[in-house]
């Protein structure tokens, strides 16, 4: 392939080069700001799934603009991958579904939240659409997790999402933590792709909600969730429906049971119709037939 043509067919491409952005993605920040002013008055950030770093450049260049003294701005970038450094931008390098990497970046507010979490997170795309959707709404999970811990009252946080089918669920998600959950696709988010982004606004958690580390993705053990209190801890009822006295599904009974004195096999009342064990059968008869 020819070195422009890249460049001919995906001008957002182009343009990043030309204005000195390390990938296009950079437009879209740029783009979502444009729309929901997000980054007005924002000082500390977090940067999920950062490299290789056009959103923390957007993060480093738009947040030194809000005050006279650079030392005010405390941006962090984590990504799997290594990233070249950017001035002011503090980078760990780890997954951010792990509770080591979460707990990390939570020592870097502590005292002092942030005003902005920005995650454009994606993990590797199989091309099964719903192992990609599940994957994708599990990294979004574990940076929700994440922003409880670190986000100020009143905070947004955006992230990539896949507009799957079961999309609803998260928004739903998102709006026990948010005042605001608004669905943004920018210009320069390709047409074809399912991408979106969740611009969450005016982060107000639950009356006595708690943050923890209960992430389905996250590497707790799970007795960690017996250890919940008050609104953190939701109880299923568990029901054992049935006569008690009933036969015990896990017991083996004798063929004649209390009060019989035959017993008749019977076939099952309906066999399946077209068994995956169907064809086997069928080999392993022809095989005895011509033994
Ligand atoms: N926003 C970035 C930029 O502007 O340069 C681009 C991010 S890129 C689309 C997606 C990133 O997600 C990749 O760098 C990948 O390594 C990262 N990623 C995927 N799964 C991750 C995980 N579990 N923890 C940390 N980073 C992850």
């Amino acid at each position: 392939m020819g070195k422009t043509s890249k460049d001919k067919r995906d001008i957002y491409y182009r343009l990043a080069k030309e204005e000195g952005w390390r990938a296009r993605s950079a437009f879209k920040l740029l783009q979502i700001n444009e729309e929901y002013d997000i980054f007005k008055g924002v000082l500390r950030a977090v940067d999920l799934c950062a490299a290789p770093g056009s959103w923390s450049q957007v993060l480093s260049k738009k947040l030194r603009q809000n005050t006279d003294n650079v030392d005010d701005v405390k941006i962090v970038a984590v990504d799997l991958q290594a990233m070249a450094a950017l001035p002011g931008v503090k980078q760990i390098q780890g997954d951010i579904t792990k509770v080591s990497t979460a707990n990390e970046i939570i020592q870097e507010f502590e005292g002092s939240k942030a005003d902005l979490v920005v995650c454009d997170g994606a993990p590797d795309v199989t091309g099964l659409h719903d192992i990609d959707e599940y994957i994708q709404s599990q990294l979004l999970l574990a940076a929700l997790n994440i922003t409880t811990h670190v986000l100020k009252d009143g905070g947004v946080f955006v992230a990539k999402i896949f507009r799957g089918k079961d999309v609803t669920l998260l928004y739903s998600q998102l709006k026990q933590f948010f005042e605001y959950v608004t669905v943004s696709k920018p210009q320069s988010s390709r047409n074809s792709s399912i991408e979106a982004f969740v611009v969450c606004q005016n982060y107000t958690p639950p009356p006595g909600y708690t943050p923890t580390m209960a992430n389905p993705l996250l590497d707790h053990k799970y007795c960690d969730f017996n250890e919940f209190t008050g609104v953190n801890r939701f109880i299923v009822p568990f029901n054992a429906c049935g006569d008690l006295s009933a036969y015990d599904s896990d017991t083996s009974y004798p063929l004649l049971l209390e009060g019989q004195t035959t017993y008749e096999y019977k076939e099952p009342v309906q066999s399946p119709i077209n068994p995956p064990y169907k064809e086997v059968l069928e080999m392993t008869k022809n095989l005895q037939i011509n033994k």
